[in-house]
């Protein structure tokens, strides 16, 4: 396989900033993946003009490793949610997900951003008797609640080129888009509207001091603001001295291979699919690729606590075995791309949006896998908190990072 490590979405660069040294700002933003970006973003909306955005080997952001997936709900199933949360707070986040699931279609839409965004659904396939068993209860329990959602029996998958498989949820308001050219074009706003983009920038450090925050950095020293946003949500820990006391994330790897475009097979399910409650992640690529990740529950240790995003050899095994048990393909599977890239874990199951142990260092971040519609939502009510507007209620109670203090 070429590309070791390399990113299909990576074929188109990733924007880079300034390698020069970076001036004061009055609100800094670290980690320019969708996050850090969006906050920027949401930000200017707000009218905040003196933003600093900053990274450090941007290319290994999740936000170019991921599958493309914008989905409703969480990475929870229906299901487990009113078993984890209670049916109110299962209601309430599913209802939030998707609200923020549709801020990314407005933006995109808002700014014609060419990101291959289709808006096509989300089928959820079981492998086992007992995943049936709960997709059955998830589609109960989000009718009830109101939301679309209908059962796709074995019969019709098999149709739709799926093998040994059980039944599946579908859900029709789900999308998919590229996420480079998305985080690209958002930031291509920002900067004509004036953001400061530095990349280079390894942040060791931020803390208060007095009424300013102060980030030590390598090369450059220390940068003043009067605020910072920690947007590196995996990597928080290694640079905010509250995300590692309070082990507010845990940094899991996940692993992704692509195909080389199909000539001839065609798809009926091109859009996002995921089985074995959402371990494997796959989607057809807009050049006809099959793109299928996870797998990673089936390793020991279930590849969390790494920062090292080289490839596990038994995990993309087993994602080429899983393609073979899983789909009726009529051409030769010839993989291309392999890659891995550190997604964060939240303590809570909720993202983590708001101030930190300091009225002036805040965050959204912890995204547990659902980060590419999560981070510009997330994005979007931090901007709301830092400029003191209303919040929905679900995030007062539940994405408070200052929850443990
Ligand atoms: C294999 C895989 C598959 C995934 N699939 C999906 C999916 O299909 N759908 C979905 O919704 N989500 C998916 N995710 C999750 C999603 O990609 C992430 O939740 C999301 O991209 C997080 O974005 P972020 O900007 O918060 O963090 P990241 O994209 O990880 O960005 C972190 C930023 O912090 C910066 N940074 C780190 N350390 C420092 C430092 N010391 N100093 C300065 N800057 C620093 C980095 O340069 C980077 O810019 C997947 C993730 C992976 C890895």
């Amino acid at each position: 396989m070429s590309g070791y490590s390399h990113p299909y979405w990576l074929e188109v660069p990733a924007l880079k900033g300034s390698l020069e040294k970076p001036l004061d700002a009055e609100i800094v933003i670290i980690g320019s993946g969708l996050s850090g970006v969006s906050t920027a973003y949401w930000l200017q909306e707000k009218g905040y003009s003196n933003l600093l955005l900053v990274d450090y080997e941007p290319d290994t952001a999740a936000s170019f490793r991921n599958c493309g997936h914008i989905l409703y709900g969480t990475v929870e199933s229906m299901q487990a949610l009113v078993a984890l949360h209670g049916e109110d707070i299962a209601r309430q986040l599913w209802a939030l997900s998707i609200d923020i699931c549709h801020e990314v279609r407005e933006t995109i839409l808002r700014h014609q951003i060419q990101a291959h965004y289709r808006q096509d659904g989300y089928l959820v396939i079981a492998i086992d008797e007992s995943e049936d068993r709960e997709i059955h209860q998830s589609i109960e329990l989000l009718r009830k609640n109101g939301f679309a959602s209908e059962y796709v029996d074995q019969a019709k998958l098999q149709k739709l080129g799926f093998r040994n498989i059980f039944g599946g949820r579908f859900e029709p308001g789900s999308a998919q888009a590229h996420p480079t050219l998305f985080r690209n074009g958002l930031l291509e706003v920002c900067l004509k509207r004036g953001l400061r983009y530095h990349s280079g920038v390894k942040v060791e450090s931020v803390e208060e001091t007095g009424d300013r925050v102060r980030l030590r950095t390598q090369p450059w020293g220390h940068l003043h603001a009067d605020a910072a946003v920690i947007a590196a949500n995996a990597y928080s820990p290694l640079l905010s001295g509250f995300f590692e006391r309070h082990r507010l994330v845990e940094p899991f790897r996940g692993q992704i291979i692509t195909r080389r475009p199909f000539k001839n097979h065609q798809f009926p399910v091109r859009y996002p699919h995921s089985f074995d409650h959402g371990y494997e992640y796959a989607i057809i690529t807009e050049d006809n690729r099959l793109m299928i990740g996870g797998w990673r529950n089936r390793t020991e240790g279930g590849e969390l606590g790494t920062y090292e995003i080289n490839v596990n050899p038994l995990v993309e095994q087993g994602l080429q075995e899983f393609v073979n048990t899983h789909y009726d393909l009529t051409e030769k599977v010839e993989w291309e791309f392999s890659w891995s890239g550190i997604m964060a874990a939240s303590k809570t199951g909720f993202p983590f949006i708001g101030p930190t142990d300091s009225q002036r260092i805040f965050t959204c971040s912890g995204y547990t896998g659902h980060g590419f519609s999560w981070a510009h939502g997330s994005a979007k009510i931090l901007a709301d908190i830092i400029n003191g507007d209303p919040v929905p209620e679900i995030v007062r109670e539940k994405c408070n990072p200052r929850f443990f203090m």
